[in-house]
């Protein structure tokens, strides 16, 4: 993907192919409504609905769920209050955490121990020994994250599966990730692997999970219980698309595989894509020194996309609020409510869910930005200005980060500050041995005997200048 300042290309990997439809449709929001738009609200590059931390601690915070006064909770018998606090949304546990100390600690059991929200870990950091410099995430929350999705990408297979490598060492390494785990977040119970992407024979199977992550899950430690989230095969007969989009058969969808390690058998269910699990990210750290100056950077360029992206769910979800307002009977129901897509498509609507989920299946040649350009043509003049105020803004914090960003390579060409050799001697000084422990980095031999470590963050930082030193704007 690529944004610019005078309009956003988005040329997006995965757009459009199958699985998409399904993480898509997953990330509307249904109703009824509870919320305003999240404006907030970020997507993957799966397009998987990532909720930010500060949005979930605010979860139905602006419903009063308890009377504003009940003097009376203190009396009641704990386990009435108990069932009271289960009641609660997250944002009401959140409250309940910051003022009322009696009351703190089964309100924070209830909220980190919520079994439909996932605090989100990428496996590579995992597995490359959690250096803290390499995170964006404040790990200072990690001990009471009891439920952990963990991102799997194609490329972290190869951190399990070394080539060339014999069982033991993959066993070894498979040990050491669940080992690496477990120290970071010494309270997991739940964890769920999240492969958004279709694995390949000979790792592939008809029935279960991919064999890697069999293996790996599989391994688990017995008092964590493991799943593996993947993509596979839709069988015909039970496609999730219904007559609203036949042109469009889903060839592909995500099931969830869950190990039991007592009586060593695996569950499948595959999940309705709006009775999913929420994927919540945990809240950026403070950024500090010249590592976390770069870091912010990078957080904040791959949240900016990550909003910019989520426009298109958000877009669909304002056009079903809008025709579907109470979550029941359309809003109007003469003229019939066409699909705003195309005028070419003759699908109408009369019942809560089947836009968004023709807008998701329906159309893959029309994904952003036509499709959301489209959608909010259609929505009302108030809406669509707000939308096109969003997008003003993202585009105004891609200049901010432009800005600062051509300061640092300007640095690093002379220009301004501090010479390379200082400016290498002061990223060894906060992230090596001995500096600042919430950014150190992970250092590496480089083989060439002269120098005896490199850190893989200050390969990425020094191509990085390199790469915008001669253009214009360093994001192009
Ligand atoms: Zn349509």
């Amino acid at each position: 993907m690529t944004m610019s300042r005078e309009g956003i290309t988005i040329s997006l990997p995965g757009t459009g192919v199958p699985e998409v439809a399904d993480n898509l449709f997953s990330s509307v929001s249904h109703p009824p409504w509870t919320e305003p738009l999240d404006w907030d609200s970020c997507v993957s590059q799966s397009w998987e609905r990532q909720i930010p931390f500060h949005s979930y601690a605010r979860l139905g915070s602006t419903i009063p769920d308890t009377p504003a006064s009940f003097p009376q909770f203190n009396n009641l018998p704990t386990e009435l209050q108990d069932h009271i606090l289960s009641l609660c949304t997250p944002g009401t546990l959140f409250q309940l955490l910051h003022v009322s100390s009696a009351l703190r600690p089964r309100a924070s059991k209830l909220f980190w121990g919520n079994p439909n929200a996932y605090f989100h870990v990428r496996a590579s950091w995992l597995c490359s020994g959690t250096f803290p410099g390499e995170t964006y995430d404040d790990l200072t929350l990690a001990p009471h994250i009891r439920n952990v999705e963990i991102e799997y990408h194609q490329n972290d297979h190869m951190k399990f599966f070394p080539r060339g490598r014999m069982d033991g060492a993959r066993v070894e390494r498979i040990h050491n990730f669940w080992k690496t785990l477990e120290t970071t977040f010494p309270n997991v119970r739940n964890v769920i692997l999240n492969q958004a992407w279709e694995s390949n024979p000979p790792v592939r199977t008809s029935h279960g999970p991919p064999l890697d992550l069999k293996m790996v899950v599989e391994s688990s430690p017995p008092d964590i219980h493991a799943s593996a989230f993947v993509v596979e095969p839709n069988p015909p007969s039970t496609t999730l698309i219904t007559s609203l989009s036949p042109s469009s058969p889903q060839r592909l969808r995500r099931a969830l595989h869950t190990y039991n390690s007592q009586t060593t058998t695996w569950q499948t269910i595959h999940p309705h894509p709006q009775n999913r699990h929420a994927t919540v990210l945990l809240p950026p750290k403070t950024f500090t020194g010249p590592i976390g100056a770069y870091q912010r950077i990078r957080y904040l360029i791959w949240r900016r996309i990550a909003c910019y992206m989520a426009l298109l769910p958000l877009a669909i979800e304002a056009f079903e609020r809008q025709n579907f307002p109470h979550g029941d009977k359309p809003a109007a129901t003469v003229p019939p409510l066409t699909c705003p897509i195309t005028p070419n498509c003759s699908a109408t609507f009369d019942a809560p869910g089947q836009w968004p989920l023709h807008a998701a299946s329906a159309h893959p040649g029309w994904r952003p930005p036509w499709t959301r350009e489209a959608v909010r043509a259609a929505l009302s003049p108030a809406l669509s200005h707000a939308f096109q105020e969003r997008e003003t803004s993202l585009l105004g914090d891609s200049g901010a980060q432009t800005v600062a960003k051509r300061g640092m390579v300007d640095e690093w060409n002379g220009k301004t500050g501090l010479t390379r050799e200082e400016i290498e001697a002061a990223w060894s000084e906060q992230g090596g041995e001995g500096g600042d422990a919430e950014w150190r980095l992970r250092v590496l031999p480089d083989g060439t005997g002269e120098v005896n470590e490199y850190s893989p963050l200050w390969e990425v930082y020094v191509t990085d200048m390199e790469r915008g030193s001669g253009r214009p704007d360093p994001f192009l």
